[in-house]
């Protein structure tokens, strides 16, 4: 048994998390690959590491004086090394990081000096080796992740090391430039760690204990989704559930690995299993809501439409022009609806508009504004009857009037159009009817 385990910022903010993460690791002999983010926040209205880093080059790149703000990131990182009663400094990676600093080595070296001094505290902490995440993951010229290069150095490296600790969220190019990936890329890391060197699982510890059904700012103490599908989780995180990057997901789906989402302050909860495929039944019909607000329909409407090829084709193309996603597209005989971001399309729209009216010549177009998506996602519906029954049923009683209906080919999830204003009730709705209900 091989596991990788990465830790996020929260769970290393302190010497008592740290201590945790300790406890973690060593109750279980597989978890041989470490992969440590930069110090998160220990409270509320505290900074991540990974911030004071990037205002402090600010500072530098503009020729400010910065001793003061790499003085206080320091100081971060001494209670941890202090709290721990390690028997090291970080007195020499400073002087480095401050020389570079002056010489304007750029902003992603600085962000990823948060990772990187995590990882050398943590591999002393442990005992394990530490490797420099910027001579095992490569990114091309482009700044892009050279994704076979860096699976064979990690594999080349890792094979030589029982125990490690590769420091999360960066990486760099052939000629040693740093490179990072978007924030909160350490999950990436931990993903590729994982798929090079087969591990059987990869845990991503943080500081809740899983996917939550809903959203708990609108759901107070949702249920956890046990198990999820790789498929079923990027529905949700396409329509705005986030605990995972995304990119994290697509090297360990590939080499088929599951992931474990755990929490470091809570060890003794299972958490969230993401996988390829299961025959597990899942606890509730749905496995989880998702939504995001802020939509616009864009309604055409022309006599006849259904039978003029290409229709769809040049309405589409009006958006494409313009740059604008398209996010859904119901439609009826002689209608035909467009749903975009409001934000991305206000700017845009009066093109838009005058480029379907000269390609189509439409009887009409009308635009609704404030409408908010909502996602029903389960494995679970399509072996189930009833399900759209028992949603609208509930959305009626609750007084919402759907807008848009759209379910998936997949049977994995049902789509619904809403007022932006019943957001949060239709979600309460359908959260009640299959979660609640069925509890
Ligand atoms: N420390 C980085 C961030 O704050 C990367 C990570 O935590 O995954 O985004």
């Amino acid at each position: 048994m091989k596991k990788v385990v990465k830790f996020g910022g929260s769970s290393l903010a302190s010497a008592e998390q740290f201590q945790k993460v300790g406890d973690i690791i060593r109750a279980d002999d597989s978890r041989r690959y470490v992969v440590p983010s930069a110090p998160g926040k220990r409270h509320s209205g505290d900074t991540k590491v990974t911030d004071m880093l990037y205002r402090c080059y600010e500072l530098a790149e503009n020729g400010q004086a910065f001793n003061k703000q790499l003085n206080q990131i320091k100081d971060r990182y001494n209670e941890i090394i202090h709290g721990l009663k390690l028997d090291m400094t970080l007195n020499d990676e400073f002087e480095t990081i401050k020389k570079k600093f002056t010489a304007k080595a750029g902003s992603m070296y600085a962000a990823s000096r948060g990772e990187y001094l995590n990882g050398k505290i943590m591999a002393k902490y442990l005992g394990f080796d530490f490797i420099d995440a910027a001579n095992v993951i490569r990114f091309d010229k482009e700044g892009n992740l050279d994704t076979d290069t860096t699976n064979r150095l990690l594999a080349e490296r890792l094979n030589v090391s029982e125990h490690a600790v590769i420091p999360g969220f960066y990486g760099s190019m052939a000629n040693g430039t740093v490179v990072t990936f978007s924030r909160g890329g350490s999950d990436i890391t931990g993903s590729l760690v994982a798929r090079a060197v087969r591990a059987n699982l990869y845990e991503n510890w943080t500081d809740v204990s899983g996917f939550l059904v809903a959203d708990p700012r609108i759901i107070r103490d949702s249920a956890v989704i046990h198990t999820i599908t790789y498929m079923e989780l990027r529905e949700l995180a396409y329509m705005g559930a986030s605990v995972l990057h995304e990119d994290a997901i697509f090297p360990v789906r590939q080499a088929g690995i599951p992931i474990n989402i755990r929490n470091t302050n809570a060890p003794e909860d299972d958490g969230t299993l993401i996988v390829a495929s299961t025959c597990r039944i899942p606890t509730f019909t749905i496995t989880g809501i998702a939504g995001k607000k802020g939509f616009v329909a864009v309604n055409i409407e022309k006599d006849m439409m259904n039978s003029e090829i290409g229709f769809c084709r040049k309405v589409l193309a009006a958006f494409e022009e313009s740059g604008i996603s398209i996010e859904h597209m119901p439609s009826g005989i002689d209608t035909m609806t467009v749903f975009v971001h409001q934000d991305e399309f206000a700017e845009k729209e009066q093109q838009v508009i005058a480029d379907i009216r000269s390609a189509t010549h439409p009887d009409s177009i009308e635009l609704e504004s404030d409408l908010a998506l909502i996602a029903v996602v389960g494995r679970g519906m399509k072996s189930t009857r009833g399900t759209a029954g028992r949603l609208f049923s509930a959305l009626a009683h609750a007084h919402i009037n759907v807008k848009m209906i759209d379910q998936g080919s997949s049977e994995l999830n049902i789509i619904i159009g809403v007022k932006n204003e019943d957001f949060e009730d239709a979600i309460r709705a359908i959260y009640d009817i299959f979660v609640v209900a069925q509890l």
